[in-house]
């Protein structure tokens, strides 16, 4: 099956940069800000940002509810598949807090802004090269279930995982105008 139009949470945080690779990689960005854009997406990006900012917004435009029966409904467009999820950064707080990724997470663990950075990072199953991502006031995964795969380490704990068809990952992958994440999870 094929993806073709992949939501993007767009009420704050970083839209634009995911959209971009998205086109790169010929899909179709669309972007979510109300519970009637969950209709015709095959796949959704929940972008960085203030997790908490975002998890009020959605609540109060119903997109929290849409996003969790969105999470679970097989699609008949991609032969009754389950959509592809992907939490990036706060968007992986989001998925661990809304109950969709079976992973506990802390909030600014690698530190405040001014100790964001970048690193090359090995994930086997995205690329044979490493990939440059960025860690900005990211969330550490302290804790995770046994259905949860683990794709990627750094320092030890898990950065990039994947229970079933939602993918998380403490890092930015968009900022970097690497593709290789994206293209791994939503253009196999
Ligand atoms: N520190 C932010 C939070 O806790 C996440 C940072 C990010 O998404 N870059 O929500």
């Amino acid at each position: 099956y094929k993806l073709k139009r992949i939501g993007i949470i767009a009420i704050h945080g970083d839209v634009i940069e995911h959209a971009n690779i998205l086109k790169k990689l010929k899909l179709e960005p669309v972007e979510v800000r109300s519970p009637e854009d969950f209709k015709n997406i095959q796949g959704l990006i929940l972008p960085g940002g203030e997790s908490t900012t975002i998890a009020d917004l959605m609540e109060t435009y119903g997109l929290k509810e849409a996003l969790i029966k969105f999470a679970k409904t097989p699609l008949p467009t991609i032969n009754y598949q389950l959509p592809t999820i992907f939490g990036t950064c706060a968007g992986l707080i989001l998925l661990s807090k809304f109950g969709l990724l079976s992973a506990e997470v802390d909030r600014n663990a690698y530190g405040r802004q001014l100790d964001s950075f970048e690193v090359d990072l090995n994930i086997p199953k995205a690329s044979r090269k490493k990939i440059p991502v960025a860690f900005i006031r990211a969330p550490k995964i302290k804790k995770i279930s046994k259905n949860v795969e683990v794709l990627c380490k750094f320092e030890n704990a898990p950065v990039f995982v994947k229970e079933n068809n939602i993918w998380g990952a403490s890092f930015h992958p968009e900022i970097t105008k690497d593709s290789s994440v994206h293209k791994y999870i939503f253009s196999r």
